[in-house]
């Protein structure tokens, strides 16, 4: 147990809630969840399976109908044609990353993960026993893959390989010529990779390109995905992960012993968002679109700041190195004295030092106060020094 890790944006969560119960007006920034309401049609299809009787366990990997929207949802938006006994539905995408990694690795085996990346990959490759190997995505590369490192960072000892595309917490995204120089790496070998798509469906330029559809990869490869991020169902606890045959029933079994089955209610309503209008994943995205630009503008104009434009997600990271303060301090700082929420880069490994997780997941005017009042904070810090 002592080898897992927490994950600081609740940490960040409970404290800026505790200063809110003070009376503190705070700005949440800290937390990778969209701020729209589930749409209407898939809540309206989870009323219907309540009242449909839909209410007692399903399979383990999950009911067919919703499988077989998921084949389909894939074939047509990844390109990757899949069986529906290569699905697994999970409670959230998160036990994908757990089971996928527990499955595969064990002492002696060293797992690729990016950093920053998404924290539970290395608290889970750790508690696996394996050795995590950051695979660094620096600023300066646009928080793109550095392939030449990442080539030699592989070797026989190398079992699997994590990417993310779009990234969190930077925004950055892997390039298509990426991410086929990444499977022309691993398809002679015996390395899987997890592919976890989570943002796949948040983008402002380029569609981001799932590596299971590369010529050859299909079966080495894990993906992960949900209805989290897309649909914003965070709270409705649903993913599934997608990989070849022999992989499905193991997690299948891990399903059995641990959570039986993914609640069956919302396995329904997941069926409609795969399968009705699609207007609400456009609208939210146009939407995270204008904030990006906002911020990423606003923070640029930021004396000491600067910040890359990301091409997904909904986060940006911006570089606060020069006010020579820890990125915890500065978040720490930003928190307590000027009422903003936000993530101190390392909370994502240690290649995230000098930087800050802004998720903009909230409101253009509270983006706006937020940035006046990081500002405020930036101008004092500047003073001090
Ligand atoms: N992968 C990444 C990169 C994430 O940021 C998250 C959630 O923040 C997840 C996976 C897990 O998503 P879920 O809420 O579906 O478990």
């Amino acid at each position: 147990m002592g080898r897992l890790h927490n994950e600081s944006a609740f940490q960040i969560l409970a404290r800026a809630n505790e200063l809110e119960a003070m009376g503190k007006n705070i700005v949440h920034l800290e937390i990778g969840q969209p701020d729209f309401k589930t749409p209407n049609n898939i809540i309206e299809a989870a009323y219907k399976a309540m009242k449909d009787g839909k209410t007692g366990y399903g399979p383990s990997p999950g009911i067919v109908p919703l499988r077989e929207a998921i084949a389909q949802y894939c074939e047509d938006y990844k390109k990757v044609k899949t069986g529906i006994d290569e699905i697994v539905v999970t409670p959230g995408g998160k036990p994908v990353m757990f089971f996928a990694i527990l499955m595969l690795c064990q002492k002696g085996d060293e797992v690729i993960y990016p950093d920053p990346g998404f924290p539970i990959y290395e608290s889970v490759i750790n508690f696996a026993g394996a050795k995590p190997i950051p695979m660094p995505l620096l600023d300066k590369n646009n928080f793109r893959v550095d392939l030449d490192r990442l080539k030699k960072d592989i070797n026989e000892k190398t079992k699997l390989i994590i990417i993310n595309n779009p990234c969190n917490p930077t925004g950055g995204m892997f390039s298509r010529e990426d991410i086929l120089a990444i499977a022309e790496m691993v398809r002679e070998k015996d390395i899987y990779i997890l592919s976890d798509e989570i943002y796949d469906r948040i983008f402002y330029g380029e569609q981001p390109l799932s590596i299971a559809s590369v010529s050859g990869m299909k079966d080495k490869t894990i993906i992960l995905d949900g209805f989290s991020k897309s649909y914003a169902m965070t709270g409705w606890r649903l993913g599934y992960g997608i990989m070849n045959l022999e992989l499905a029933e193991q997690m299948s079994l891990l399903m059995v012993n641990s959570a039986s089955c993914a609640a069956t209610i919302t396995q329904w309503a997941a069926i409609e968002a795969l399968k009705g209008p699609q207007d609400a994943v456009t609208e939210m995205t146009a939407a995270f679109k204008e904030r990006r630009d906002y911020l990423v503008n606003a923070l640029n104009q930021i004396k000491g700041i600067s910040c890359a434009m990301p091409g997904g997600a909904f986060y940006v990271f911006p570089n606060i190195s020069s006010f020579g303060l820890s990125s915890k301090e500065f978040a720490k700082g930003l928190l307590e004295e000027a009422g903003v929420a936000a993530a101190g880069g390392t909370s994502f490994g240690s290649y995230g030092e000098g930087f800050l997780r802004i998720s903009y997941a909230n409101s253009l005017p509270n983006l706006k106060i937020a940035v006046e009042r990081i500002a405020g904070f930036c101008g004092t810090v500047a003073l001090q020094r």
